[in-house]
């Protein structure tokens, strides 16, 4: 068959589906007046009818003209938290009889999840995840579990947030890899439908148990029109060319104190960032110090105690912190894993309480490269 489509009823279909084949399905639903991912029991849950309108320290719910399930874009909380969660117990320790320490560690089989509704510049940061925690040296056993285990229903953007700038990362809005079926949802006189791209041969056979048909050409224009209409709705962008020497060489330019009047050093934009992966860990004991576990946790580099080292911290004021930070993102990053550590989500935009926004601040810097073109062929001509 050419292109598949399943209509509105096929989505029920296919969580029907997914259950059956033992999945724990997370998707997008109306929470504490955000759109959230949360775990899923029906297709009611999804946020029908609903959008987001966000902005530079904003975030907004709208009601839509429509019944759209997914006509909204990246909320505050991303897969991370279920692949990389906020929280996990690592180990228990006992003191045995002997007076020896027995040590188990945490095992606990994770949920094998569905997770419904990854837009595509999600689907590059769970990429991006999958090198710092599996490619390297140390594989992460806990998302080695999770990663595996997850079937991925990818959903293509019909519209961008204001703070979206995927095109400008090269990361959206079509989900081209990484998923097991991916859906652009189609709201037309024709009805509600969505087309169906198959990425794996899980995505084939989970397709093969749904009632489907094949698309319709009119179907397929208005998929890649509404696709279109979100790559050309981006207001923002990073110029990525030549970004990590950029940033190498401006490492005092002035817009570094100037952002530091402005931050909060809160953290909200690690925390909401489906890329950053920082973590610390926390000891507890029972008072008869019998028993203790190590319990890990989610860290931010805008805290002092996350560059502590013996007497003092490395990024001890502001301007360091944020620094660091943006540095690491677009420009580190890349020497570390290959990759930009920004797949332009938007999110801390969004949620930075004093709207920093890191498409801003890197244009700054190269507005006023302190290291100008000319300047730099005139050393190499030197050379
Ligand atoms: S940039 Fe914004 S969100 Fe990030 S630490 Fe500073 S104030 Fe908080
Ligand atoms: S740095 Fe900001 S825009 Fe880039 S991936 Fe993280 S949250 Fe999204």
């Amino acid at each position: 068959m050419a292109q598949a489509a399943i209509d509105r009823a096929g989505l029920d279909d296919l969580f029907g589906v997914l259950v059956r084949r033992g999945y724990t399905l997370v998707g997008p639903t109306v929470r504490d007046r955000a759109i959230m991912l949360e775990e899923l029991d029906s297709t009611a849950e999804l946020p029908a009818g609903w959008t987001d309108v966000q902005e530079g320290g904003t975030y907004r719910l709208a009601r839509r003209d429509d019944d759209a399930l997914f006509g909204h874009n990246a909320g505050p909380n991303s897969w991370k938290s279920f692949l990389f969660p906020s929280e996990l117990r690592i180990w228990t320790a006992r003191q045995s009889a002997d007076g020896g320490l027995e040590v188990t560690e945490d095992d606990t089989p994770a949920p094998r999840y569905a997770f419904i509704g990854v837009r595509s510049c999600d689907l590059h940061a769970i990429d991006v995840q999958d090198k710092v925690f599996l490619d390297g040296g140390y594989v992460d056993q806990d998302y080695r579990r999770r990663r595996e285990g997850a079937f991925i229903v990818a959903v293509n953007c019909g519209q961008a947030a204001a703070t979206c700038f995927c095109v400008s990362m090269d990361t959206g809005p079509k989900a081209t890899s990484g998923y097991d079926l991916a859906l652009t949802e189609v709201l037309d006189d024709g009805g509600h439908s969505f087309v169906v791209e198959v990425g794996s041969e899980r995505g084939a056979e989970v397709l093969a148990e749904l009632t489907h048909r094949e698309a319709a050409a009119a179907e397929l224009r208005a998929a890649e029109r509404a696709i279109e209409n979100a790559a050309t709705g981006q207001t923002r962008s990073i110029d990525t060319d030549g970004i990590k020497d950029l940033l190498y060489r401006n490492r005092e330019h002035p817009r570094w104190d100037d952002v530091a009047d402005r931050c909060l050093t809160c953290g909200n934009c690690t925390m909401v960032c489906p890329t950053c992966f920082c973590h610390t860990v926390e000891d507890v004991t029972d008072l008869a110090g019998e028993e203790a576990e190590r319990t890990r946790l989610w860290d931010s580099c805008f805290t002092l105690d996350h560059s502590y080292i013996h007497g003092g911290s490395v990024h001890g004021s502001t301007k360091a912190r944020y620094r660091q930070w943006m540095t690491h993102k677009l420009a580190t990053w890349i020497d570390q894993f290959g990759t930009s550590g920004c797949v332009g989500c938007g999110r801390c935009i969004a949620w930075c309480p004093v709207a920093i926004d890191i498409t801003e601040e890197a244009a700054a810097i190269r507005a006023t490269d302190l290291v100008a073109e000319a300047e730099r062929n005139t050393h190499a001509d030197d050379r």
